[in-house]
């Protein structure tokens, strides 16, 4: 059935969008969308997606999740849905993870911008993670349900947006994704040094993307600190690597069914492509590049790093950059994990191969709570950019 997920179109019938399949003889139906006298429930806004759901009289409704192609696709099931009511009802939705388990907590919102967890008396979760079932009560307004906010390319067009209105702030799009969407690059005045930092590769995580705004905003403030570094180095952003995924609401490929944290190196896709022609062009970073940081969710808050040994700096920086950080916030939990090389064709390898650099990979965890990352995440920079400033 999955392999069939690929070959969806759309069709109206009886004024409703449906999808349907064209790898077999006989068409299957897939209903993007179920319904009951109570409420419609659908998905069909930037970022909405599930498989398919189905509704009874008793407002008790099935929803399946699949990823968005073949298995295996690690298990980060996105879902968004929207229910839009006709009375008041107490609906109930049991959601069936298919080749994954409950991994997102739910979380609810009236205008698609501001999000509360549902509470924990209202979700539950089998013993194996297979299901969960939220119960909801429905009354004048249609309410979404997502398992993270929703932080859609708008989001970052409207980012790219107000850094282009800055003096020293240059932008550009750098490519196109498979189907169309710009790929945006964003760069400081140019320094003999740099920092690269790119994010969403993988669509659902969102806490990764938080932090990676608040990263970038505290790098780019007028602070003293963040003043001085910018004398040195140029800071270059590429926040949405993988816009499709993110507004087509993917688990974490990018339409031709490829995980783009692993296309570094072969660059088989225009997303990654672009972001390579980009730094081997004209306005590159060539040799002046010292770190790369590449923003991701998962379980828990976890730094990926080289090994110390693998340092070519004067010191092992991922050490004292997570350690001074550390201190200054000492109850925000994290694992700083240094890995000998997978071989992987990732961006913490390609950059790490490439450059010789510092290349990290920069997780937060799915549910590490957004105040903490907004209070956190401008300590990690300032940490970055002081220790990177020791360097002779
Ligand atoms: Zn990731």
């Amino acid at each position: 059935m999955i392999s069939k997920l690929r070959a969806l179109s759309f069709i109206t019938i009886a004024g409703s969008l449906v999808a349907i399949s064209s790898c077999t003889t006989a068409p299957i139906i897939v209903a993007k969308f179920c319904e009951s006298d109570a409420y419609l429930i659908d998905a069909l806004y930037d970022g909405g997606n599930f498989y398919r759901c189905s509704a009874s009289p008793d407002n008790t409704v099935r929803m399946d999740i699949y990823p968005e192609d073949e298995p295996p696709i690690n298990p980060s099931p996105w879902y968004s849905f929207r229910i839009s009511p006709r009375q008041q009802a107490d609906v109930r939705i049991t959601i069936n993870f298919h080749d994954a388990y409950a991994r997102y907590w739910p979380k609810t919102s009236i205008d698609k911008e501001n999000w509360e967890p549902m509470p924990e008396t209202d979700v539950a979760r089998s013993t194996d993670g297979k299901t969960m079932t939220l119960s909801l009560r429905i009354d004048d307004r249609a309410i979404y349900v997502s398992g993270q906010e929703l932080v859609l390319a708008d989001y970052y067009y409207s980012w790219i947006q107000t850094l282009a209105d800055r003096n020293d702030v240059s932008t550009k799009m750098l490519g196109r994704s498979v189907q169309g969407r710009p790929i945006f690059v964003a760069a400081t005045d140019p320094k003999p040094e740099s920092i690269l930092l790119v994010g969403r590769q993988h669509p659902p995580e969102i806490t990764g993307g938080l932090a990676m705004r608040r990263f970038v905003d505290t790098v780019l403030g007028e602070t003293d600190l963040a003043i001085k570094f910018r004398d040195r180095f140029s800071v270059i952003v590429i926040p949405l690597i993988n816009p499709d995924g993110v507004v087509l609401g993917h688990w974490r490929h990018n339409v031709n069914g490829v995980d783009l944290n692993r296309d570094w190196g072969p660059f088989t896709q225009p997303e990654t492509r672009g972001v390579a022609n980009y730094l081997a062009g004209p306005d590159g970073l060539g040799d002046t590049l010292h770190l790369m940081l590449d923003f991701h969710s998962t379980r828990i808050n976890t730094f990926y790093t080289q090994m110390p040994e693998e340092s070519n700096l004067p010191f092992d920086f991922a050490t004292v950059w997570l350690q001074r950080a550390s201190s200054r916030v000492p109850k925000f939990e994290f694992k700083h994990d240094a890995r000998p090389h997978s071989g992987q064709a990732n961006t913490k390898n390609y950059f790490y191969d490439t450059y010789g650099i510092p290349a990290i990979t920069y997780e937060l965890g799915d549910e590490t709570e957004r105040h903490i990352i907004d209070q956190t995440t401008p300590i990690f920079a300032e940490e970055m950019m002081r220790t990177l400033l020791e360097l002779p």
